[in-house]
């Protein structure tokens, strides 16, 4: 299996509930390293390019209100699959759905508020790392 980069982000929710350390044990107990991390307060601008993507879905303005209404930690995971087992790891995107054991089904308050952010392909994993970083902040 080929070593991975993916791009975590922990969502207002969570760092208001001060979840961030609960978070990162379960991305280092499953085998995934903390390879560069970042604390930021996001602009509106910069939550709508971040997520636009999905601009013309419905929730995109409730999604980009909710992701300015805190600090997020925004984080590169490096391991094994890492984009597929950080996945895993969050549960699916309503915690209704989410697995017993996963991020989103022991922490997330709503299908919005739902404690984090993981890439979904390589290619955007690729994207999203670039979008937060510089190279040599990144040290797995
Ligand atoms: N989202 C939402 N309502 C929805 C679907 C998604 O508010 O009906 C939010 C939620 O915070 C989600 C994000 O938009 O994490 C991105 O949606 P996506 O479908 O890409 O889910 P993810 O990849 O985060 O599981």
């Amino acid at each position: 299996m080929a070593i991975e980069r993916t791009l975590s982000i922990i969502k207002p929710d969570a760092t208001r509930r001060n979840l961030t350390g609960k978070i990162n044990a379960k991305f280092e107990e499953a085998g995934l390293t903390i390879a560069a991390t970042k604390r930021l307060q996001l602009t509106k601008a910069q939550a709508e390019a971040f997520y636009a993507v999905h601009s013309a879905r419905p929730f995109f303005n409730d999604l980009v209100s909710f992701m300015i209404s805190g600090p997020i930690v925004a984080q590169v995971l490096v391991g094994e699959n890492a984009v597929a087992k950080n996945r895993e790891i969050m549960g699916a995107t309503n915690p209704a759905n989410a697995d017993a054991g996963t991020i989103r089904a022991e922490f997330a308050e709503s299908i919005e508020a739902n404690s984090v952010h993981g890439s979904d392909s390589l290619e955007n994993a690729a994207n999203e790392v670039a979008f937060f970083f510089a190279e040599i902040e990144i040290v797995a």
